[in-house]
């Protein structure tokens, strides 16, 4: 084959767009529920706007972005995430203004793209969804944030969803934890992986998320964030839980779990599914948490600011075709007979789609037998057929293909006459 999609890249192609429709469609249904608006931002920014936002020992960073200087000499990245888009569009329109109404509510969705060895369920242009919110530090509002996910989830029939659970704590928590995990990893140094090592000098609470196999052996001794948490840190989170249980949310503590993110802090959640399609094998669906620090961190003033991104492709695994409505079924397949219907099938089509019927016909002038078997692989409701008599006297025929009845009806008045016949 002479040329080929990029490495790591998928078409999606008719057949499977509908359900990525679909998917799109129930997320701005949900979110629109809450108030969250959609926001569009560019695909690309400075190469600084994901750097300063998801650290530079993120795996993100570090590893797998997608950058390059543009020929004006700019180091440009494509977005890996769409947090760090959505923070830097928020302080350059100011959106923490007077004028806004707060929390600032937010949802996104859009391809993003990570330099990373392709493999099933891992590709360089992959897609998310995810939501934001600015400007409240309410539990109430994490609560919210963990709800609307779910309803997002669930209204697309994904079952058996477990809410894992943790808090990173205010920054004086997060400080003694810091000097906690220093302290108990040092004695490890020379055992962990180079890029662990990195991370002690850095950012050890990233160790904890490290997928080197010597590093997890040593990871699993580590202290818990829990013991580190001071009491307004401990009494907000346990104030979480308390509204979680009220809303009958399915979760479990994992103290175990940090957020790639180095802003994270307080709450940090990741939906878990156990599905035949990841061999039963417990994955993560949707990850997100409270960053209070970024708006500052990208020059903004200091807001508070919460929310989640999904992964789509892994998302559409767990989807079943049987939850899928099936969309733009096909009203009317027009069947031609002639030079003259053919002529006339232009403006007839033209009237039904007017109307509001979705409606095709044959453009390779087959025989009739041909047309109507297209109309049958289509799905059509019903064919409608003209040929010379038709067209002088003024009539149509018009066939149910479930149910194969026919009547003949006016032509003039053909829209009218089927939205009769439909009830
Ligand atoms: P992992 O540990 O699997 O690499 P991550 O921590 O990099 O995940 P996040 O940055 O939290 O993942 O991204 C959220 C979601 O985006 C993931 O749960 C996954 O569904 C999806 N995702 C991340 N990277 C890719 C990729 N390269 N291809 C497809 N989907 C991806
Ligand atoms: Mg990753």
């Amino acid at each position: 084959m002479r040329y080929q999609k990029p490495k790591g890249t998928m078409d999606i192609l008719p057949g499977e767009s509908e359900k990525w429709q679909y998917v799109e469609s129930v997320a701005q249904d949900t979110f629109n529920k809450y108030r969250f608006s959609e926001i569009r931002t560019p695909i690309f920014e400075s190469y600084e706007v994901f750097e300063r936002s998801s650290g530079d020992t993120s795996d993100i960073v570090s590893k797998e972005m997608y950058d390059f200087k543009d020929k004006g000499d700019r180091h440009i990245a494509l977005r890996p995430e769409g947090t760090a888009g959505v923070v830097r569009a928020y302080v350059e329109n100011k959106l923490y203004g007077p004028e806004h109404i707060k929390p600032y509510k937010v949802w996104y969705k859009g391809p993003m793209f990570r330099y990373e060895r392709p493999q099933s369920g891992r590709q360089r242009q992959f897609h998310q969804i995810g939501v934001e919110a600015f400007g409240s530090d309410s539990p109430e509002l994490d609560a919210e944030i963990i709800t609307v996910g779910l309803e997002f989830l669930n209204r697309l029939g994904i079952k058996n969803l477990k809410v894992a659970l943790n808090s990173l704590g205010d920054p004086e928590s997060r400080a003694a934890y810091h000097k906690a995990l220093v302290d108990y990893f040092t004695p490890f140094k020379d055992q962990l992986s180079d890029d662990s090592k990195v991370r002690l000098e850095k950012n050890p609470l990233r160790i904890l998320d490290s997928k080197d196999a010597e590093d997890k052996k040593i990871v699993a001794n580590a202290p818990s964030i829990l013991d580190y948490l001071n009491d307004a840190s401990k009494e907000r989170f346990e104030y979480l839980q308390s509204l979680l249980d009220d809303l009958d949310v399915n979760y479990e503590i994992d103290p175990t779990m940090v957020r790639g993110l180095d802003y994270y802090n307080h709450t940090i959640f990741e939906f878990m599914v156990t599905d035949p399609a990841f061999d039963n094998k417990e994955i993560t669906v949707l990850a997100g948490g409270r960053y209070n620090g970024l708006v500052e961190e990208l020059g903004g003033p200091e807001t508070p600011g919460i929310g989640f991104g999904l992964g789509v492709e892994r998302l559409m695994l767990l989807l079943k075709d049987e939850d899928i409505p099936s969309q733009n079924d096909l009203d009317v397949y027009l069947v031609t007979i002639g030079d003259k219907a053919e002529r006339a099938s232009v403006k007839i089509l033209s009237n039904l789609r007017k109307a509001g019927f979705v409606a095709d016909k044959d453009y390779l002038q087959r025989k009739i037998k041909a047309q109507f078997k297209t109309a049958n692989n289509l799905n059509a409701k019903y064919t409608v057929t003209i040929g010379d008599t038709e067209l002088e006297n003024d009539t149509a025929n018009v066939k149910n293909m479930a149910t194969g009845e026919q009547v003949s009806v006016s032509l003039e008045n053909l829209a009218e006459e089927l939205k009769k016949i439909e009830g």
